[in-house]
């Protein structure tokens, strides 16, 4: 970062080409105007290089489409496209992922809870440093409620011990990408997306940068509790099948203690003909293994779920509206 002095800045864009900028929105017409002012103030830091930015407007029910024809009836250089009703996040990168047609592509928040301040070194890292990918990691979660950083916390370390991929905590969407690595991310066309998860499964140079977490200077989360929870559900299965092991290995354990405790009851029973005696222990058993197989048969519906989803080779998103 050192080496960009003043001059250098404004005198001569920062890299060739063309940067696509992907950025979903749902319900953020509070913080659309706020965004681009904050990227083009990013942009002219950066010598005023070639971008696009592609808004994927996730079925808002605010005027999010209203300003965004208007951004992009006055500046060729924005685009969105509209979906016909609410598709999630993960859609909405997929679609703008897509329709990018830049040497560079990146997915950024409309909340500017991914600093576009954080582009240069991430271009320096990509140009400079031999790396395909420039990845955002958040160090600190200030600001956010302590049950949520909690559970996100819990969260890797349980996805990372179940899954054959090394996931990082506090890892964003946001990622700075050559055309190759967005062309291999658009490589994996599954219809349950967790982008993150896709990002590690393709591999390549990654250099990882971190920054303090940032507030949302307007509108509110989309995400709640339980959403983030089902999220987190589908991560885990959506890129590891250890979990079934898991559950057949702790069925197997269970048949062979099971088996033990047949055999030495029938002895004890043989010996003393006490049958009454034991029945709390009884019961607990009971209640116990029943959990355990509900949870075994709930995983397996959880895999089930996905088999169906993806067989029924549905569209990610369905479009109503685009700015070309
Ligand atoms: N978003 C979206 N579709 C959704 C939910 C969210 O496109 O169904 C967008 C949202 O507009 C924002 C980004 O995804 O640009 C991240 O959402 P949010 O800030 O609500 O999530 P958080 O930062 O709280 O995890
Ligand atoms: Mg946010």
């Amino acid at each position: 970062m050192d080496e960009l002095s003043e001059e250098n800045k404004i005198a001569k864009p920062l890299f060739d080409g063309l940067l696509s900028v992907v950025v979903p929105c749902r319900d953020e017409e509070e913080m659309l105007p706020i965004f681009k002012a904050e990227f083009l103030k990013a942009m002219s830091e950066m010598g005023n290089p070639k971008f696009e930015l592609i808004f994927v407007e996730d079925g808002s029910s605010d005027g999010t489409l209203e300003i965004l024809r208007k951004m992009s009836a006055d500046d060729k250089r924005v685009r969105f496209i509209s979906f016909s009703r609410n598709f999630g996040k993960e859609a909405a990168m997929y679609a703008g992922l897509k329709a990018a047609r830049g040497d560079f592509a990146t997915v950024m928040d409309a909340d500017l809870q991914d600093p576009p301040s954080l582009l240069p070194e991430m271009f320096d890292a990509l140009i400079n440093g031999g790396f395909d990918s420039v990845a955002a990691r958040r160090k600190t979660r200030d600001g956010e409620p302590p049950a949520r950083t909690f559970c996100a916390k819990w969260f890797y370390k349980i996805l990372n011990a179940l899954s054959p991929l090394k996931f990082t905590e506090g890892a964003r969407d946001y990622r700075l990408m050559t055309r190759r690595v967005l062309d291999a991310v658009l490589e994996l066309p599954e219809y349950n997306r967790f982008t993150k998860g896709i990002y590690e499964w393709i591999g390549f140079k990654t250099k990882w940068i971190e920054y303090d977490n940032v507030e949302r200077p307007a509108g509110s989360t989309k995400w709640s509790f339980f959403g983030l929870a089902v999220y987190s559900l589908d991560a885990l299965t959506s890129f590891s099948t250890i979990p079934l092991a898991v559950a057949a290995v702790v069925g197997i354990l269970f048949c062979i203690l099971s088996s033990i405790a047949i055999v030495l009851l029938s002895i004890r029973q043989l010996i003393f003909h006490n049958s009454a005696y034991g029945w709390t222990s009884m019961i607990c058993v009971i209640f116990f293994l029943s959990g355990l197989q509900l949870f075994c048969l709930g995983m397996l519906g959880q895999y089930m779920s996905k088999i169906y989803l993806e067989t029924k080779r549905r569209p990610h998103f369905i479009v109503r509206e685009k700015s070309e």
